[in-house]
């Protein structure tokens, strides 16, 4: 009996990719069945099908990613006599979890609706609602997740089982009857309806909100008086606070473009980085900042609470002690979040993962966070990886995130906070073990940064597997090019890499490096010149220290004393002259540190990582856009002269911003130039930006500019920043293991 086998591979499990093909098979009177294996779905009919498989393709359920449809002959051995949903087969099928995904259309129509889930804060579908903030252990089922505890009720049972319902399978389903419930808690214990929470943030208290990779802290984010207090509880001074409202409510305050809100609207429900515009909110929401982090409710209790108990927009920030990861236990928020909130809005649904929520920014397109909605969703490897043993690599220090990969396929993980902080130190322990399960994983290799202090490169090292080194910012420009599919025998590109700091070959500090190469190997072809970085970590928070030494530097040491008189000027000095805590550095961040500190911003301390960089950013966009600083010899980039002439503007009186832009400018043309370079003799078939100053956008937007013409690689899907760096660790130990590909040298 002749029939046809068709293969879909990609994101296809838990996401009700079973109940579509079977309604999709018995409206067109198929006979066959469809069942789930380690590789996918797997669809078998008798007779012939048709267009069926394009079918597939264009309708598939909102949360499947169909990666490929492969269709080949099959013979049944006996002739079916329906369309049936057979059991799983194989051992690591029903393996794969999807991300947490937004409440569905319909799921939002039910909690409106007046049927038994209106107002119901837990309700959701095979189209939506939590996965893998849930999830305790695999197979991903009920009983393994944190709605283990909550016993299906006849009529959920009903729904779960029937094929033709939107919740077939659905591992959370739930409703008042059965499932978990909402309360409001007052730090005294006493516990009231969820509704009241609205006139607590109306009298302007701050609340707990449990969501679903962790706690946030919330606040009316129109009401000045609350955001200070929450700064104050939480000695958070100037880091910007993330918004959530409505889409109306957001296009009051800012501009929402179409990509905006194809993001904003996302399955993911991400953070989206909005400029300012209309109605003004409070400046303490973010001080200094000419853009907002907005997200949309992504949970049934988010948009309950937005539309029925609070209304209007509320900060959002992330519930933890400074440094910190996100609280997610009830207990642990009684514990820890007493001193900052006047009630807590609770439930009794465990959070089994803590997920950060992902932040994203559409133009230029960049994920800057990957967290919450992204994982555990896997990338395609390049072509050449296929055959890749199966890695680990293990990332940065400051923005933790590992990657493994496996059948051609990378998991890079979630961000997992500064290593230095013990307790994200143990998430990290934690998530390797955890994504090692997740993808079913027997690591062959382990990738690790080559610096020696870093935690990740230390718990790579203790693990007993063989372990490789990757120099920092090789790491990024493998990233890079592994996002952008750049195939393994792809040759070399120029890769720009802008960043904070990273162990160089030659033991210094680097991070603004024009490098020419790829997975296999590089060479230095340009950098920032360097200066001493005095103090180490110190350097790194008072950008004044790096003001010093390039100003000095450039010759403009009356301009430092003058400028830096409150400042231990002289000790630093003879600590940069004897090199004493004081290593070299091509740092680009170091240098937009300068730069900020020379202009007036921030000179004494950043408040936060970036803050610096990030208020000349914003001061640059309102800026004269004039380019003109001078760029200085070929070779290694010196900012002296660039540094020179801002000085004498201050001195003329030119307006901060106008000097602010031609920084970014001067920087963009800088290394845009010496790329294009290599590009235009053939050294070079493409041009690689990635390293942590690139989710600046003027500098992106400036540098991409100047490469008009020629092809650029940038990040879209994956951090710029050390966030995704592990997975160009991962796929430069693939290349080592793989002496068949064709190298490019290394230097030095
Ligand atoms: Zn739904
Ligand atoms: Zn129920
Ligand atoms: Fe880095």
């Amino acid at each position: 009996m002749r029939g046809v086998e068709i293969r879909v591979r990609g994101q296809v499990q838990g996401v009700g990719f079973r109940p579509f093909i079977w309604r999709l098979a018995r409206a067109r009177g198929y006979l066959g069945h469809v069942l789930n294996d380690p590789e996918g779905v797997l669809i078998r009919v008798l007779g012939d099908v048709g267009d069926f498989s394009q079918t597939i393709r264009a309708e598939a359920p909102p949360l499947a990613r169909v990666d490929a449809v492969e269709v080949s002959n099959y013979r049944f051995a006996t002739a079916p006599d329906g369309f049936e949903i057979v059991a799983s087969q194989g051992k690591g099928a029903e393996t794969r979890v999807t991300p947490d995904a937004a409440t569905c259309p319909d799921c939002l129509a039910e909690i409106e609706g007046d049927g038994r889930r209106r107002h119901y804060a837990f309700t959701n579908c095979t189209h939506c609602g939590p996965r893998f903030t849930i999830l305790n252990a695999l197979p991903y089922d009920r009983a393994q997740t944190t709605m283990a505890p909550f016993e299906m009720c006849a009529a959920c049972r009903a729904e779960y089982e029937d094929p033709a319902d939107r919740r077939f399978h659905a591992q959370p389903i739930a409703c008042p009857d059965c499932g978990p419930r909402v309360w409001l808690e007052e730090p005294t214990g006493e516990i009231r309806e969820a509704a009241n929470v609205g006139e607590v943030l109306k009298q302007g208290g701050i609340v707990a909100v449990k969501g679903l990779g962790g706690f946030h802290l919330a606040c009316d984010a129109t009401n000045a008086e609350a955001i200070e207090k929450l700064r104050l509880r939480k000695r958070r001074p100037g880091k910007p606070f993330a918004l959530m409202a409505d889409l109306e409510t957001i296009r009051h305050h800012a501009e929402v473009s179409k990509a905006d809100e194809e993001l904003l609207c996302d399955a993911s429900a991400p953070i989206v980085v909005l400029r300012k515009s209309g109605l003004a909110l409070p400046d303490g929401l973010a001080p200094g900042q000419d853009t907002l982090g907005w997200m949309l409710p992504y949970t049934p209790l988010h948009h309950l609470l937005l539309r029925e108990w609070a209304r209007g927009p509320l900060v959002m920030t992330s519930g933890n002690l400074s440094g910190e990861p996100q609280v997610i236990d009830n207990e642990e928020a009684r514990q820890k979040l007493a001193p900052f909130v006047d009630a807590y809005l609770m439930h009794d649904r465990d959070i089994a993962r803590r997920l950060d929520d992902s932040v994203l920014r559409s133009e230029p397109r960049m994920v800057l966070r990957r967290a919450r909605g992204r994982v555990p969703g896997t990338i395609a490897l390049p072509p050449g990886f296929g055959d890749a043993p199966q890695i680990l690599a293990l990332g940065g220090q400051m923005k933790g995130a590992i990657c493994l990969i496996k059948n051609g396929q990378a998991l890079l993980s979630h961000h997992l906070g500064d290593l230095d902080d013990a307790l994200c130190l143990d998430e990290f322990h934690k998530a390797i073990d955890d994504y090692r399960a997740l993808f079913d994983h027997r690591t062959a290799l382990v990738a690790v940064d080559a610096h020696p202090g870093y935690r990740a490169s230390q718990a790579g090292h203790a693990m007993g597997l063989p372990v490789t080194e990757v120099c920092h910012h090789h790491g990024h420009l493998a990233a890079c090019l592994a996002e952008n599919g750049w195939p393994a025998d792809g040759g070399p590109v120029a890769g720009i890499i802008l960043d904070g700091t990273g162990l160089g070959d030659d033991g210094t500090v680097w991070g603004g490096e024009l490098l020419l190469g790829d997975y296999a190997g590089y060479e230095r072809v340009s950098h920032l010149s360097p200066v001493p970085m005095v103090g180490g970590d110190r350097a790194a928070r008072e950008p004044w220290r790096n003001a010093l030494m390039r100003l000095d530097a450039a010759g403009c040491a009356e301009f430092s004393d003058r400028q830096f008189a409150t400042f231990p000027v002289a000790a630093l000095r003879s600590a940069a002259k004897a090199g004493v805590n004081a290593s070299m550095s091509s740092s680009a961040g170091r240098l937009f540190d300068a730069v900020a500190a020379i202009l007036g911003i921030c000179v004494a301390s950043q408040s936060y990582e970036g803050e610096a960089a990030m208020l000349l950013e914003a001061l640059a966009q309102g800026g004269a856009h004039e380019a003109g600083l001078p760029q200085g010899a070929d070779g290694v980039i010196d900012p002296s002269a660039m540094v020179q002439t801002l000085v004498a503007g201050l001195q003329e009186g030119l307006p901060v911003a106008d000097l602010a832009y031609a920084f970014h400018d001067w920087l963009a043309t800088a290394f845009a130039s010496r790329a294009k370079a290599l590009v235009l003799a053939g050294k070079a078939s493409a041009v690689a930006l990635s390293g942590g100053c690139f989710q600046n956008a003027l500098l992106h937007r400036l540098t991409v500019a100047k490469l008009e013409g020629i092809p650029v690689l940038t990040h879209r899907e994956t951090p710029a920043n050390d966030g995704g760096l592990a997975l160009g660790q991962a796929l430069i130990a693939a290349v080592r293991q793989n002496p068949g590909i064709p190298s490019y040298p290394v230097s030095g």
